[in-house]
């Protein structure tokens, strides 16, 4: 990736919206908050939520939902992943298995996931620290605190413990 500066960073940051869309659509469902977005060129290619308590399956996340919907590409060189929270460890094998380049995450304040594993296989990440991300994720942790540590089981928090 080449070096970003001034209006680069603000198209490479705009379509975050599809993935925070996603996790807003998922908490109205009566969902978990937690969206994916894949994008080419700022364009959309597919986008996922969270379908844990939907389909009442633990695996159901974000990244794995986005990623099923996109279809078999063959090329992902020139994709930007967006989701609201740091993968976990089996949405980040997705992510390195399709060698996505770049992931931009909402925000990393309530768990740490996996960032440091995609960063040391060269995935890069960028960290927005979005506050309606962080305000969606605080509501939700603090009506569902069980479902949000369930969905996250053995995923490292903030501190990076498991
Ligand atoms: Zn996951």
């Amino acid at each position: 990736m080449p070096i970003l500066r001034g209006r680069d960073v603000d198209k490479l940051i705009e379509p975050y919206h599809f993935a925070l869309e996603q996790a807003e659509i998922g908490r109205r469902e009566g969902g978990v908050p937690d969206g994916a977005a894949l994008v080419r060129g700022g364009s959309l290619l597919a986008a996922g939520h969270n379908r844990r308590v939907q389909q009442g399956d633990p695996a159901a996340h974000g990244v794995i939902d986005c990623l099923g919907a996109v279809g078999v590409q063959e090329e992902y060189a020139d994709t930007v992943l967006y989701v609201t929270r740091p993968p976990c460890p089996v949405c980040a094998e997705a992510i390195l298995e399709r060698t996505i380049p770049v992931v931009v995450v909402g925000d990393d304040s309530f768990c740490a996931g996996e960032i440091g594993l995609l960063n040391s296989r060269g995935t890069k990440t960028l960290v927005l620290e979005d506050s309606r991300t962080r305000k969606l994720v605080a509501e939700f942790q603090r009506l569902c605190p069980r479902l949000w540590s369930a969905d996250l089981e053995g995923v490292p928090d903030s501190t990076g413990t498991v």
